[in-house]
């Protein structure tokens, strides 16, 4: 499979360098590339795999666009705000390169979901928040032996390294322990939008020699970056005989981020508490049919999309509602209400059985209320 005359054109600047060439686009064209998070980080690098050609991009992100995202994820615009992420990130991406094949998983990553989001990929690159959720992206990498390039970026400091299974430190023998309750939240502590333009730019450049068969420059590597005073460097960092998930004995079965029925996440809008709700299994809800039950219901339909839609369940709670089942429950004051507002629409509304979310649903949900 050779490379088409346009092809030839479009790519030319990048195929002269020696970096990539000819026969190392051509790699790319064949690639399967999964980006976690289609945030701050995960915007700008889909955005430069998909310009580069990539074959295909799997991006996977369970939130919908907020007005606080806007200052730093360039790719989304006011008129975006309350349509999941992974939807409005790629149709703006496949105007930018139709060759491109697209992939849209509006699921939570955690323990159940880690392997088939990373599953067939050859490689993944990082778009994440939360270490728990690093932590069993990982693991799901070193079970299947797909190398994943990490990156992290807060106020206006950065890091990233390239983790080559079995090859290279992995993230638990860069950071073992770590909880997210302990860690600063972009939400409380802020992130320059610069900072993130230059993490997902390393992580770009370093999956790019990966995938041409180019040895990476951060494998047993860490990129520092701080844009204050700019700062740029490199610490050479170990594996470590005892990690617990890359070291030969070690229990890959234990389970780092399980699958929790109610998530409580601060941070994300101002004064408000947000729950997040994932179902056991993903749910394929008919967003057709929740238009109907909504506009039964009276109900303001803020944001509707193809995979998922927002609206006001009363005047105090807003609800964002993707196809796979997951739940943004905003404003409502406990973890209790949050489950009673999803067993109102998903399970009387759209009458979607309770052992599909989970078979605990009226347990948990009863032992609230005492
Ligand atoms: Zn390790």
């Amino acid at each position: 499979m050779t490379l088409a005359d346009s092809e030839l054109e479009r790519y030319s600047r990048q195929i002269v360098l020696d970096d990539i060439g000819f026969e190392g686009q051509e790699k790319l064209r064949k690639a399967v590339v999964t980006v976690v998070g289609a945030g701050g980080l995960g915007t700008p690098i889909a955005q430069q795999l998909v310009a580069m050609g990539i074959g295909k991009l799997r991006l996977v992100d369970r939130d919908v666009v907020e007005i606080s995202n806007l200052h730093r994820q360039i790719l989304y615009s006011p008129e975006d705000v309350g349509l999941p992420k992974v939807e409005v990130a790629i149709r703006k991406l496949k105007k930018m390169n139709p060759d491109v094949e697209f992939e849209p998983i509006t699921a939570s990553l955690n323990d159940d979901s880690a392997k088939g989001i990373v599953r067939g990929s050859d490689i993944v690159l990082d778009g994440l928040d939360s270490i728990y959720a690093r932590y069993a992206l990982n693991r799901a990498c070193l079970k299947l032996s797909v190398p994943y390039v990490f990156g992290s970026a807060i106020e206006t400091t950065g890091s990233a390294t390239t983790i080559i299974p079995k090859k290279t430190p992995c993230l638990e023998c860069l950071y073992p322990n770590l909880r997210d309750e302990d860690l600063p939240k972009c939400g409380t502590e802020g992130v320059h939008p610069s900072i993130l333009t230059i993490v997902s730019s390393v992580e770009v450049s370093e999956a790019v020699k990966v995938l041409v068969g180019k040895e990476p420059s951060l494998a047993g590597q860490l990129f520092y970056a701080d844009i204050r005073d700019v700062t740029f460097d490199k610490i050479k960092i170990a594996r470590q005989s005892d990690c617990r998930a890359c070291n030969d004995q070690a229990d890959l079965s234990e389970e780092i981020l399980p699958r929790k029925l109610v998530e409580d996440i601060c941070g994300r809008e101002q004064g408000k508490s947000v729950h997040v709700i994932t179902p056991k299994e993903n749910l394929q809800l008919d967003l057709l049919a929740l238009k109907r039950e909504l506009s039964r219901r009276n109900s303001t339909i803020k944001a509707l999309g193809e995979h998922g839609v927002t609206f006001s369940y009363n005047p105090k709670i807003n609800v964002s509602l993707v196809r796979s089942g997951v739940a943004i429950v905003v404003g409502a004051s406990t973890e209790q209400k949050a489950l009673e507002v999803y067993d109102d629409l998903v399970i009387s509304g759209l009458r979607v059985p309770v052992e599909r979310i989970d078979p605990k649903f009226r347990v948990i949900l009863a032992s609230l209320t005492n």
